[in-house]
């Protein structure tokens, strides 16, 4: 019933002309694949990739790493949903492990910010997860539960065909350290259970939960296999067209 969703998450990785051969390899690798897929460049290279999208009628989603919550205006150095959209922009990553653990985004700003991009009826990808320390003080499923209320207190169950929550447990983030499917799985039905806490049983069965840590063509059909699992959000093996097409066929 939930259609599978990977995304490939460039962070600030590529140049002009990688980023226009990158888009093009994906859209030919994915071609006729039944998978939702949304590719998020660095912001400067937004244009270059939404017109290959266009050119070869892609139906991939051009997603933003990062969005600010207010409006147009005096704010140096950040960029606009508004300005997101006017380039092509549906999808916007949201409370990514490296905005709050390198660059100090708060639950309070992520939660001004999942609130604005939803009510800008664009899509939110939240990014949950657990460090190691708290991890290893057994802490993982109240940490999801901290930072998926903090993020979602006012929204409703109406927008979230709005939202996709990404569990990405920080440890596993670029380390090549992957969650045991069974371990995800764990995860992931305690975030469902959390979703229907704030929002009802039939919302938290329609939104899609990604898993993200360190999945490679080798490991993804395991995860996606999982039943609460619903696709994947993808760092470095999302540079690799080859390798990032494999994880989209895993899907099905
Ligand atoms: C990510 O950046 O969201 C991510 C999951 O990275 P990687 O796949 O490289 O671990």
């Amino acid at each position: 019933m939930r259609r599978p969703f990977v995304g490939g998450n460039w962070k600030m990785n590529t140049d002009q002309a990688g980023a226009a051969e990158l888009t093009r390899s994906v859209v030919e690798g994915i071609a006729g694949d039944g998978c939702e897929v949304a590719i998020f460049p660095p912001f400067p290279y937004l244009l270059t990739v939404g017109s290959i999208l266009r050119e070869r009628s892609s139906t991939l989603m051009l997603g933003a790493q990062d969005a600010y919550h207010q409006g147009n205006g005096a704010f140096t150095g950040e960029v606009s949903l508004d300005m997101l959209k006017d380039c092509g922009v549906s999808a916007v990553l949201i409370g990514h492990s490296e905005r709050r653990h390198v660059i100090g985004e708060t639950d309070d700003l992520i939660a001004l910010k999942t609130r604005a991009i939803i009510e800008a009826e664009m899509h939110a990808v939240l990014c949950i997860g657990e460090t190691l320390e708290q991890r290893e003080a057994g802490e993982t499923d109240a940490v999801n539960e901290r930072q998926l209320k903090a993020a979602l207190s006012e929204i409703n169950a109406e927008q979230t065909n709005h939202l996709t929550v990404a569990y990405e447990p920080v440890w596993a983030i670029g380390t090549g350290k992957t969650a045991t499917p069974a371990d995800a799985q764990d995860a992931h039905a305690k975030v469902r259970a959390v979703l229907v806490g704030l929002f009802g049983d039939d919302a938290a069965a329609s939104i899609r939960i990604q898993y993200g840590g360190s999945v490679k063509p080798a490991n993804a059909a395991e995860l996606f296999a999982q039943p609460d699992i619903d696709g994947g959000l993808i760092g470095g093996a999302s540079l690799k067209a080859a390798d990032f097409a494999a994880i989209v066929k895993a899907t099905g």
